[in-house]
């Protein structure tokens, strides 16, 4: 998945909003008034959200709004909505980088490794926990949930080419990510599944432009490879959701499978030809 604009904070406000950011002349999701994912799928379905990168202060919602990184070293009451959910957020942390304000530096050992590596398994579980317990108080349609320690361990052990541990952290990431994404697929059970990057880390460990999108679900084609831009994530998953919506991103169509025949509508169409004296 490719951005129009290659970094962090315009590529998430095109994943938001469907919208090319230079053209819609914002780079910050609040700067100027568009409509973002969660006003308009919160039109129609229930939304939560946890995690998502500069979506602070949260707003009203249908559903639930938990901030995401850099949100808010602060843990005002402004960073969830209902405001009634912070009282739960105690040791509650955005990401590894709150804590280990570092350079690569203070990871040269194992055992400093291991730390970081082991503090952040709290930080997601943690993470994992609060979604798990707020969609059972109160279920959405539509969940969206980000883990920034993919790029932020990235940014902590990679800024240097040779740094000790860059086999380590990787192996620790996608390990990491893959589990986490596998128990929330195993919980939440969902019809559709999006799985997006707002960006690459190729080595040395820093963005490039180039990111990730999978997609897995009823009638999704698996043998398909595309490049798309950020921008047409949202039209594509309001497509799905059948929300019409004329947006600046475009719907991949070619995700989907073309024609679905079951053996059902093929004995329908068979007794209508048949009927019209087509066959016998
Ligand atoms: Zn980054």
């Amino acid at each position: 998945m490719k951005p129009t604009v290659p970094h962090t904070v315009p590529s998430w406000s095109e994943i938001y909003s469907g919208s090319r950011v230079g053209e819609a002349g914002q780079s910050t999701i609040w700067q100027k008034r568009l409509e973002y994912a969660w006003d308009i799928i919160g039109g129609k379905y229930r939304f939560g959200m946890l995690g998502l990168p500069h979506t602070y202060p949260a707003k009203l919602i249908n559903g639930w709004w938990v901030a995401g990184y850099p949100a808010t070293l602060k843990m005002t009451v402004d960073v969830c909505f209902p405001k009634s959910i912070r009282e739960r957020m105690d040791g509650y942390e955005f990401s590894i980088v709150e804590e280990y304000k570092i350079g690569s530096w203070a990871v040269r050992t194992m055992n400093a490794f291991d730390e970081v590596t082991g503090r952040n398994d709290e930080i997601v579980n943690n993470q994992i926990r609060l979604i798990k317990e707020l969609y059972e108080e109160e279920p959405v349609e539509v969940l969206w949930v980000q883990f920034s320690f993919v790029d932020h361990l990235l940014h902590l052990i990679g800024w240097e080419d040779f740094h000790p541990f860059i086999k380590e952290t990787t192996e620790y990431i996608y390990s990491k990510l893959d589990s986490v994404v596998e128990e929330l697929y195993r919980h939440f059970q969902p019809k559709t599944l999006f799985i997006c990057s707002d960006h690459g880390h190729p080595k040395p460990f820093q963005h490039h432009p180039e990111g990730i999108l999978g997609v897995y679900g009823v009638h999704i084609n698996d043998d398909v490879e595309l490049t798309v831009n950020t921008c047409d994530l949202l039209p594509t998953m309001l497509y799905l959701l059948d929300i019409p919506r004329k947006l600046q991103g475009e719907v991949i169509y070619e995700l989907f499978q073309s024609h679905n025949i079951t053996e059902e509508d093929d004995e329908i169409m068979k007794n209508q030809l048949k009927k019209l004296g087509y066959i016998e």
